[in-house]
């Protein structure tokens, strides 16, 4: 789960790190408001989950109280459009209007969790402001990283590394190395899977400060943490994601293909992507309708898919380990009764339990449904169904 930038300086606060005072406005009037509480210098800042902002023209410089207001009253209700927004943008409906830093240094810190090293990683650059992606793909050699061991968790030597990385002495030598500890102990406090300061700043005055920040949060532990589950915007979601929710899909992402996957568990799911790869073809999207022998659930499935318009066909692929392959055959069959599924082809290949079962139901329903025996022949006839 993504929150937005006011937040996320909210929950870095209250583990130590410094940030520069503000406060979150819906409207111009109250932008107004929180400028003159701050003298008129301000920065006022869309607050939507994609970054980029800056480059898109949602971050935006006042040096008086009018301006503030003007800033205001022209980002919200803005969309948006950043290079991580897509071309069609993101509505702006707050903007955090914080006190205006004078900056020295732009630094990047960051840390998240490195799967293949199994522990979370640390990273600084001095070049900070920019993005991430870029410099490691250009200029490698300026990213630091520390792994740190979750077992005996930061140390103060972590951060020396990074804060001499950084070319940093003296006192903000001594407050970036406060800014490494508080977020260390905000990542692992909350569950995060990502805390990103970018830019972190040494200001005129000496004081390094956390001007941008981003928190992801790990879904599954959210149970642990009310306080954070309910600072989810669903507004900045994707609307079939959030809808698949609601129906008790909790693993299912967009992505740009026109073949829908309906796959039990998410292994299979990845794996049947591949092999639709393989085949010359496009997933439309990853669907992982868990382990549930309920018929329901795959007539929600299609609800999902029939309502993205480039759902060109459907590939059902199911393991019955757990599941029954006869519950999910009766899933089908209800889709395609409750459903106009004409325009759409559907292959479906099942395996395991109840099989036999599974496909004399799809058999005597006489419906128009494509089987498959094994998962290639079943990609292949996919690809073949969305290309005719
Ligand atoms: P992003 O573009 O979505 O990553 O938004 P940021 O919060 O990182 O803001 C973009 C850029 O605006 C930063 O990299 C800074 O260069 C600049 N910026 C933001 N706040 C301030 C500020 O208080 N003072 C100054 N001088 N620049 C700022
Ligand atoms: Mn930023």
């Amino acid at each position: 789960m993504k929150i937005h930038e006011y937040q996320a300086k909210d929950i870095l606060a209250q583990f130590g790190v410094p940030v520069p005072r503000g406060r979150v406005a819906a409207t111009a009037a109250e932008a107004r408001q929180i400028a003159e509480e701050f003298g008129g210098k301000v920065v006022v800042k869309a607050q939507i989950h994609a970054g980029g902002r800056g480059k898109g023209g949602g971050v935006r410089l006042a040096s008086t109280v009018q301006e503030a207001e003007q800033h205001a009253a022209a980002i919200i209700g803005m969309q948006l459009v950043t290079p991580q927004t897509g071309p069609q943008g993101q509505k702006v409906k707050r903007v955090l209007v914080a006190e205006q830093v004078d900056v020295e240094r732009e630094l990047y810190l960051s840390l998240i969790l490195d799967n293949s090293a199994g522990m979370p990683v640390m990273i600084a650059s001095a070049a900070g402001g920019m993005d991430i992606e870029e410099i490691a793909a250009t200029r490698p050699e300026e990213i630091h990283q520390v792994l740190i061991d979750p077992v005996s968790g930061y140390q103060p030597h972590h951060g020396r590394k990074l804060a001499y990385a950084l070319g940093l002495a003296g006192e903000p030598f001594r407050q970036a190395l406060q800014v490494m500890a508080g977020v260390y102990k905000a990542y692992t406090a909350t569950d995060a899977s990502l805390v990103e300061i970018n830019p972190l700043v040494v200001a005129t005055d000496g004081r390094v400060l956390a001007l941008d920040a981003k928190i992801n949060f790990d879904d599954n532990a959210l149970f642990r943490h009310p306080e954070i589950a309910a600072l989810r915007d669903r507004d900045e979601e994707d609307p079939l994601e959030v809808q698949a929710q609601e129906l008790g899909i909790n693993n299912y992402i967009k992505l740009d293909g026109n073949i829908g996957c309906v796959v039990n568990g998410a292994g299979l799911a990845m794996a049947t992507m591949d092999v639709i790869k393989l085949a010359g073809g496009e997933p439309a999207n990853f669907l992982d309708i868990g382990t549930v022998n309920d018929p329901q659930r795959v007539v929600n499935a299609f609800k999902i898919m029939t309502q993205d318009p480039n759902v060109k066909g459907v590939l059902i692929n199911i393991f019955g380990g757990m599941a029954r392959t006869d519950v999910i055959a009766t899933g089908v069959v209800a889709a395609f009764r409750q459903m106009d599924l004409a325009r759409i082809p559907v292959v479906v290949r099942l395996a395991g339990t109840n099989v036999e079962e599974g496909k004399r139901i799809l058999a005597e329903s006489g419906l128009p449904v494509i089987t498959a025996d094994d998962l290639g022949e079943a990609a292949r006839k996919a690809v073949t169904a969305v290309t005719h």
